[in-house]
């Protein structure tokens, strides 16, 4: 039997009308067997997604404030929606079961969890397909790493049995059995776990872009689609911002050599983008395959005379910040001249201790910190085989009239990364862009 595992994102299931369009993608093809689904998410700009309106709920109850209206807007959301589907559902006593929850001890995964759970029982009532709840099947260890070997044996033991499912994205269960959800947009890593547990010949992930842009659509005008793009360079993409798929959606099924697809709910005969192991002999020779990037970041920097004959220097600075539990973005180094990147939130936790630890474990002549910096990664495997990549972007910065504050340069050449002030963010990204574009085709 074919195998198509399709995960909806909350844009394509955000209304009875998106996901009557969903419906006929699944039933337009019967390998289309497990359907991974996400919480409804915006049916407008100015809309709220419902697991927001979850995590809102959480908050308000917690700080012993009146939650009820914003249960309302829930539950206004999903009655709207059966009504619409006419499916027979009931939802008070799934609300009610909310609402004692938020009045004895609230969880805020739980809580952010019945988004998934409420819109995959609705969907799985309405394809007329078997609902299976990820607390029962996506295990995550007592220190909040996804089990994969009890997921994959429990999942699969579960699925080759059914010939359809529907399940919910986005969570699954500590050991003693307590929700757990995964970070934000992780019904994307849900859809891939789901993928390889059914050994699925694809995994169509269906959203509201036509598939995975050379940047984001909301800095760049018109940015192309990418056709075929490796595992690899959706990783370093997805990781810089492009917030298109999870960052960690490739790992299961790239150990499977599983194809994701990205597809669009709006527009089901657009090819979307194939995401593969190594791109086919049909894709030409190209240099750039997309840029992305984001903001939030801070830069310590710190300068000791005869830094480079002192041994060990390095590794004591950057146990400071494994003590504080924190990793790092980039390093660059001078010979007596050193910086961190690091994100900014993950940095404000431990500021001051870091800080001072430096001051007295490392003695440095100079210790400064730069806030407020954006980081912009331009990638693609071909940059390895042509000359020149690096300076196209450092001539656009020039012309764009942007400081370039770091550079980096991975050492596989599949990337090139730099660093400019938040201010300059959107202009230095569509400045690169403008000089790329040549080199994407
Ligand atoms: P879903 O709810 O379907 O999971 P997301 O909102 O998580 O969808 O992801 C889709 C959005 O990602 C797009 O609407 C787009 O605005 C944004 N995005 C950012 N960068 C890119 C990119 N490089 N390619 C495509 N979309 C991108
Ligand atoms: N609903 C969750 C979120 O908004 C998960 C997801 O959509 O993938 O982050
Ligand atoms: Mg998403």
């Amino acid at each position: 039997m074919h195998t198509i595992t399709v995960k909806f994102g909350g844009t394509s299931l955000a209304s009875a009308s998106q996901i009557r369009k969903a419906a006929e993608i699944i039933r337009s093809d019967p390998a289309r067997r497990f359907v991974v689904a996400s919480a409804p998410g915006k049916r407008t700009k100015d809309d709220i997604k419902v697991t927001d309106l979850l995590y809102r709920c959480y908050n308000e109850a917690t700080d012993g404030n009146d939650f009820s209206a914003t249960l309302e807007k829930i539950r206004g959301r999903f009655q709207d929606i059966i009504t619409e589907l006419e499916v027979d559902f009931d939802l008070d006593s799934e609300i009610e079961k909310l609402r004692e929850h938020l009045k004895t001890a609230p969880n805020a995964d739980y809580m952010a969890s019945r988004g998934e759970y409420l819109n995959s029982k609705i969907i799985a009532a309405f394809l007329g397909f078997p609902f299976v709840d990820a607390a029962e099947v996506v295990r995550f260890r007592a220190d909040g790493k996804l089990d994969e070997a009890y997921t994959f044996r429990t999942l699969s033991a579960r699925l080759i049995a059914m010939d359809q499912a529907v399940i919910p994205g986005f969570y699954g269960a500590l050991p003693d059995g307590t929700v757990k959800t995964f970070s934000r947009g992780g019904s994307d890593v849900t859809g891939a776990i789901v993928a390889r547990a059914s050994v699925s010949e694809i995994y169509e992930n269906w959203t509201d872009v036509s598939g995975m842009l050379s940047a984001d659509p909301r800095i760049v005008d018109s940015p192309r689609v990418i056709d075929y793009i490796t595992y690899t360079e959706l990783r370093e993409l997805s990781y810089m911002g492009a917030s298109v798929l999870h960052e960690d959606a490739v790992f299961p099924v790239r150990k499977a050599g599983i194809p994701i697809n990205i597809r669009n709910t709006n527009r089901p005969d657009d090819p979307g983008t194939m995401i593969v192991a190594s791109l086919p002999a049909s894709v030409g020779r190209r240099v750039i395959t997309g840029i992305a990037g984001k903001k939030g970041f801070s830069s310590i920097h710190i300068e000791k005379s005869m830094m480079n004959s002192e041994v060990g220097f390095v590794a004591k600075l950057l146990k400071i910040f494994a003590s504080c539990g924190l990793s790092f973005e980039h390093c660059p180094s001078g010979i007596d001249t050193i910086s961190v990147v690091i994100n900014t939130d993950s940095f404000n936790a431990h500021r001051e201790e870091i800080l001072h630890r430096i001051r007295t474990d490392l003695e440095p002549d100079v210790v400064s910190v730069e806030d407020n910096l954006a980081l912009i990664a331009v990638v693609g495997q071909g940059m390895v085989y042509s000359k020149g990549t690096a300076a196209r972007v450092f001539s656009a910065l020039y012309e764009a009239d942007v400081n370039i504050r770091m550079i980096d340069q991975g050492s596989s050449e599949l990337n090139i990364i730099v660093s400019v002030e938040e201010r300059d963010f959107e202009h230095a990204l569509r400045s690169i862009y403008a000089a790329m574009e040549g080199l994407m085709k």
